[in-house]
């Protein structure tokens, strides 16, 4: 700890930035405090860095990506490899930070663990992934070939609602294919990203490679601006998604920013309701609703909404709130502030005319008493006009709204302003495959509530859910990463001897 951080840190853990292959207190000696939410207390204190904090962070990336760059792809594989294999073995150390810091129960932890190691898994095969193509002869003695080379420093800006799986989206494809990383996650959970930066070491990556700043605006924006970071991957809410996207544009960078959502389920009356309300009900308060693809809004079309409301609110009597290290089924909010805003729109839902059939104020929690909970809350009777169902509430709050046809769910769908995940629940295939078709939105569900592509597909909303073309992974991943470069070669002999001013054209 450095002298000059406050009186009142020095007696509490105080989470350093990772540059260089090593912990670093930076010059900034402003700090934000890290909850754990299960128990409403400062757990710890993480830096939030300056500017000049950023600068070194980058400086260490861009003196690593000559080396980096130039190292084989056997070697990165390996190394890449080890990685995949020490996560493994150690998931549930990674698993305990994310529900100390986040809240989120053990076994929500690891199936995030679990989707970020798949992306590592599509990693592996860079070598594969990132090959050029070959066109031999295009003109007489003439190939051309293309390359896929690393940009350089790529800046990484990630929520908190998914402090492994978000990052893991995008530095296992950077760092593969050659590029050096900084990330800066997020200030309320940021434990995860220096033991995965560290892990990241351990399996053999040379420091500097991967960096962690941690910080608040001043050092997102220090990245957005800074002339040696080559692109910008962001998630987060969609005001900051705009602002980061416009920004970094701006300063000539490539970026993807991914933002926030208001998912939809459509039940048609002939889906099997007992399958639905649990479809329902998982994705609706699975992580307390703090995912981007959570579902918020049941859109029932009649007469299944009597039915479908009572399987809802029957099941949600089941669920047991608490700690999410004692096994439960939610666990609590992020932060106190998040938990009261949330909260607050059970009373504007009853202002707006809606029926509030489970309230999740006062829940039993098997946690201390100071933790940030809410219990699951269950609307009926919304307006598409209230705002409750206009707002990204990013909690445990499934809303239902009535509607009398399928096309009268599919219109409130394209209406939305936000394009993320969807899902339609029926038993009518032709119904399934005209919504896929119609729907305006980026991830679609067939009978399957929570659509996060696979690793080897690509992940992206539409709408004000994403700025730029840019999904994250898959294909995409490989695409952002890299830069193509295409090559025309001819080795000379006498026949390509003369003048000719004219446009190259192939004979
Ligand atoms: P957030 O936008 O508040 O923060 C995201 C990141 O931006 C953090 O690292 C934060 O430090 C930084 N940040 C915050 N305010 C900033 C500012 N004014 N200027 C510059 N940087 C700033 O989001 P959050 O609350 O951490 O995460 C929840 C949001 O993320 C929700 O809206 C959710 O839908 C969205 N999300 C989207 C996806 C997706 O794939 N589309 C995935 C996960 C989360």
């Amino acid at each position: 700890m450095t002298d000059t951080l406050t009186d009142t840190l020095t007696d509490t853990e105080v989470l350093n930035h990772w540059i260089n292959g090593a912990n670093h207190e930076g010059s900034s000696t402003r700090t934000a405090p890290v909850y754990n939410p299960a128990r409403g207390i400062v757990a710890k204190q993480v830096r939030l860095a300056s500017t000049a904090d950023v600068d070194a962070a980058v400086a260490s990336a861009l003196a690593a990506f000559p080396v980096w760059r130039e190292t084989s792809q056997a070697k990165r594989q390996t190394i890449m490899y080890n990685f995949r294999e020490l996560l493994n073995a150690r998931k549930g150390e990674l698993a305990d930070i994310l529900t100390a810091e986040h809240g989120k129960v053990t076994a929500d932890a690891l199936g995030e663990i679990a989707r970020g190691i798949e992306v590592v898994e599509f990693a592996l095969g860079m070598p594969h992934l990132a090959k050029g193509e070959f066109s031999e002869n295009v003109s007489t003695g003439v190939d051309v070939y293309t390359l896929r080379q690393p940009l350089g420093v790529v800046g990484i800006i990630s929520p908190f609602n998914f402090p492994a799986m978000v990052p893991m989206w995008f530095y296992p494809i950077a760092i593969a294919a050659g590029n050096t990383v900084v990330l800066k996650p997020s200030e309320k959970d940021p434990s995860a990203a220096n033991w995965m930066a560290e892990l990241m070491m351990e399996a053999g990556l040379p420091a500097g490679v991967f960096n962690v700043i941690h910080g608040d605006k001043e050092a997102v924006d220090a990245l957005l601006v800074h002339p040696d970071v080559q692109s910008i991957s962001f998630v987060g809410s969609t005001p900051i998604a705009k602002y980061i996207f416009e920004t970094a544009s701006s300063h000539g960078k490539r970026v993807q920013a991914l933002g926030g959502a208001k998912n939809h389920m459509l039940v048609l009356p002939d889906a099997d309701l007992d399958l639905t309300a649990d479809a329902a009900v998982n994705a609706g308060f699975g992580s307390a609703g703090e995912r981007c693809m959570a579902i918020s809004v049941v859109l029932a079309v009649e007469p299944v909404a009597d039915d479908l409301i009572a399987k809802i609110a029957e099941r949600m009597k089941g669920l047991r709130v608490g700690d999410g290290m004692r096994g439960c089924d939610m666990g609590p909010l992020i932060t106190e502030a998040h938990r009261d805003k949330v909260a607050s729109y059970i009373d504007l839902a009853t202002t707006d005319g809606a029926d509030v059939v489970v309230d999740g104020r006062g829940v039993e929690v098997d946690g201390e008493a100071s933790g940030f909970w809410l219990g699951p809350t269950l609307f009926d009777k919304v307006s598409t006009e209230s705002a409750v169902y206009q707002d990204e509430i990013f909690g445990p709050v499934l809303s239902v709204v009535r509607v009398e046809s399928y096309e009268e769910g599919l219109d409130i769908i394209n209406r939305g302003r936000y394009g993320n995940g969807t899902a339609i629940f029926t038993n009518d295939g032709g119904a399934g495959r005209r919504f896929q078709h119609e729907v305006q939105v980026g991830m679609v569900g067939i009978n399957v509530p929570i659509p996060v592509p696979v690793a080897y597909h690509s992940f992206g909303g539409w709408k004000e859910s994403a700025f730029g073309d840019a999904k994250a992974y898959g294909p995409a991943g490989i695409a952002f990463f890299t830069r193509e470069k295409a090559v025309t070669s001819r080795w000379l002999d006498p026949s390509h001897g003369g003048i000719n001013l004219g446009f190259p054209q192939s004979h």
